[in-house]
Parts: structure tokens; C-alpha cells; sequence
């Protein structure tokens, strides 16, 4: 089977030679030696001062908002894995849906203003397929409005922009390290600061607040990964350079054979050094999609609709608000099979038989 994504695994023995160290040691989690090490080279590699490696991308983003004293409504993207829309739900806020740039597939700054009102306090966007949003758009909005930025970055990780890490802007970015991410530790993610005041803060929101063994700053969360993650992340962060250059490969196949007269995917920004982690294409229709997943898995290749449905239009969300182009873009794209090893021949083979079904 051709699965969408399948993850990147390192050589063995030098992951064991971490898991025997842990065993010896006997610390296996609790901000351990091996964790530290990992903060450090992500430091390091991604070029920031404030980086706290964590169990999860998904609380990472709750993390960050809960730092940064959110409450109400936050404008965010419609175009987004549920992660990001409900991070904001569980800090019981709101969310507030500003639909996407029909080009870039990112929040469109454009639409922002006109959304906020007196109750707004922050936007939550994301680097979709690890393509910045406006940037300096979203920048210039906040500051006028005095709102907080967050930037899930889950997708981002290896990406610059003009010259930085896409995981350095905004007042905290966050990042997934999930196995199905350019850079994983099976479980893991990351929150990046900007902050030095924050420091402190975020270090005690991720470990239940605890200051000592004995008493409490104010009540945390558990957002601690462990030794043998962290063990995964300084075992895969080497092979980070040659994971995107085979992910380049493999976009540039598809980049040659696809039927481009037909299909369109986002426009990837000229300001950026990508890391190639999605390769998303939009059909002319559902049904023409509905088609091409078919005749896939009949020859067992398997793409993932993603992102579907758009965050807006799930029937738990407090307030429904439409966004016509993230509705009418989410139910026509498919992410294609994007992995180190895949063969340029299955490549070829997915290519012809999406080329071969275009026309109902
Ligand atoms: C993967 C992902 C997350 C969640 O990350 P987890 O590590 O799976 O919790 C959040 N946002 C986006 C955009 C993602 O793709």
C-alpha cells in the first residue's frame, strides 16, 4: 500500500544506544538530560533563543494561549487541521473564522479587520502546508488592534523565511513533531519564544505549574514529553537535511507529470526555503476527486483529503460563519502519498492514473 505520508525511521542501533543510556540512568522523563540536549539543538538548528519541547502539537497550542492570557474571541484560519480550532475551544474561547487567500490557502488578511470586534484579543493562524502566512500583514493588524499572535507552525519545521525560521514569529509560534511531520519524535511538539519574560512562565505551564516539589505558581498542565522522545528527535534531527531534499524530489515529479491544464495547488511564496511537506492538489470538482480516490485505491494508493471539512462548518463550533472559498477549496483537495523512498516509478504510476481521470 501507498500510504500519503509514511514516517521517516532512523537507524536502529543509534536509537538504542539512547534507549540504553536512558536505561542505565533510570530517567525516563521530567525534563531529562536527553530532553535538554534536544532543546538545545533545536536552538541551535532553528536559530531561536526560547524553545520548549512538549508532549504534543496540539498542547502546545493551548499552552500558548494560556501564556499569553487569552480570553474571548480569537480570529482564526477555517483552513486548519481541528487541532488548532479546538486548542481554542479548550481554552474556552472563541473562535471567530476569516476565510483563506484562494492562492496561498492562508488566513486572508485582508478579511481580518472587518471580523474584529471589541471582544477580539488574538489571531491564531496557520502556516498551511508549511507556506507563511502574510506575515507582516497579520503584524501590522495586530499592533493597530493591540491583539496577541499565535502561529501553528506545524507544519513550518525546516522552512525560512527571509532567512528565519518560519517557527520564529508571532508572539509564540508552535510546532508538531508527530510521526506523520517533516521532523518527528513520534509524539512531540514545540513552543517558540520570543519572549524572554515569558521564559519562566512557559517552562511552569508545561509541568503543572509546580515551583519545587512542594508548592504551585498557578495551575499548569502536563505538556512534558519524555527521554525516549526526545531520544527519537536527536536520532532524526541530522537526517532533517536529506529528508527535504528526497521530499524536493518527490515534488518535482509530481510537478513535472501532473496535468497542470486541469489541477491547480497553492502558490508557494518566493520569500521562503521550503521543506516540501505536503503535496496538496485541487480537483476541478468533488466529484471529479471523488473519481481520481477511487481509481487509487483500487491500485491500493491512498491520499488523505486534507484539509476536510473546513474548521467552519463543524456543528460544535459556537458560532457558524461562512468562508466560500475554504469550503469550496477543502472538499476538492487531496494530499498525494510525499515520503522519503518513494520509488519515481510509483510516483509516475500515481500521476498517470490522476492525469487518466480528469474529465467525468
Ligand atoms: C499535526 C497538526 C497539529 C497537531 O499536532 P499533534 O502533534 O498531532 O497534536 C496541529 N495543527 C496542525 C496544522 C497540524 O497539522
Amino acid at each position: 500500500m501507498i500510504n500519503v505520508t509514511k514516517t521517516f525511521l532512523p537507524d536502529q542501533e543509534e536509537y538504542l544506544r539512547y534507549v540504553r543510556e536512558i536505561w542505565d540512568r533510570g530517567y525516563l522523563t521530567n525534563n531529562g538530560p536527553v530532553l535538554q540536549q534536544l532543546e538545545a539543538e533545536l536552538k541551535e538548528y532553528l536559530g531561536v533563543d526560547y524553545l520548549y519541547f512538549c508532549g504534543n502539537g496540539t498542547i502546545v497550542l493551548q499552552i500558548a494561549i494560556k501564556a499569553l492570557e487569552i480570553t474571548g474571541d480569537i480570529i482564526t484560519t477555517p483552513f486548519s487541521y481541528c487541532a488548532t480550532t479546538n486548542a481554542i475551544l479548550w481554552e474556552n474561547c472563541t473562535p471567530v473564522f476569516v476565510d483563506i487567500d484562494p492562492k496561498s490557502f492562508n488566513i486572508n488578511p485582508a478579511l481580518i479587520e472587518e471580523a474584529i470586534t471589541p471582544a477580539t484579543t488574538a489571531i491564531l493562524a496557520t502556516h498551511v502546508y508549511g507556506n507563511p502566512c502574510d506575515i507582516e500583514a497579520i503584524e501590522i493588524i495586530a499592533k493597530k488592534h493591540d491583539l496577541k499572535v499565535i502561529y501553528d507552525a506545524a507544519h513550518a519545521f525546516g522552512v525560512t523565511y527571509k532567512g528565519k525560521s518560519l517557527l520564529s514569529f508571532g508572539d509564540l509560534s508552535t510546532c508538531s513533531f508527530h510521526s506523520t511531520k517533516v521532523f518527528h519524535t513520534i509524539e512531540g511538539g514545540a513552543l517558540i519564544s520570543n519572549h524572554p519574560e515569558l521564559d519562566r512562565k512557559l517552562g511552569l505551564l508545561r509541568a503543572f505549574g509546580h515551583k519545587g516539589d512542594e508548592s504551585y505558581e498557578f495551575a499548569g498542565i502536563n505538556g512534558k514529553n519524555s527521554e525516549f522522545h526526545a531520544a527519537m528527535g536527536l536520532v532524526n534531527l541530522p537526517h532533517v537535511p536529506e529528508i527535504i531534499r528526497a521530499r524536493k524530489e518527490v515534488f518535482a515529479a509530481y510537478d513535472s507529470l501532473l496535468d497542470w491544464n486541469i489541477l491547480y495547488k497553492p502558490e508557494i511564496s518566493k520569500d521562503i526555503e521550503y521543506n516540501y511537506a505536503y503535496y496538496p492538489v485541487v480537483f476541478p470538482s468533488e466529484e471529479i476527486m471523488f473519481k481520481v480516490m477511487e481509481a487509487l485505491r483500487i491500485e491500493d494508493v491512498i491520499p488523505r483529503r486534507y484539509f476536510y471539512p473546513s474548521l467552519n462548518t463543524l456543528s460544535f463550533m459556537p458560532r457558524q460563519i461562512a468562508c466560500p472559498v475554504s469550503e469550496d477549496i477543502s472538499v476538492r483537495v487531496l494530499s498525494l502519498p510525499l515520503y522519503v523512498g518513494l520509488p519515481y516509478s510509483d510516483i509516475e504510476r500515481i500521476a498517470g492514473i490522476i492525469n487518466g481521470h480528469l474529465l467525468l
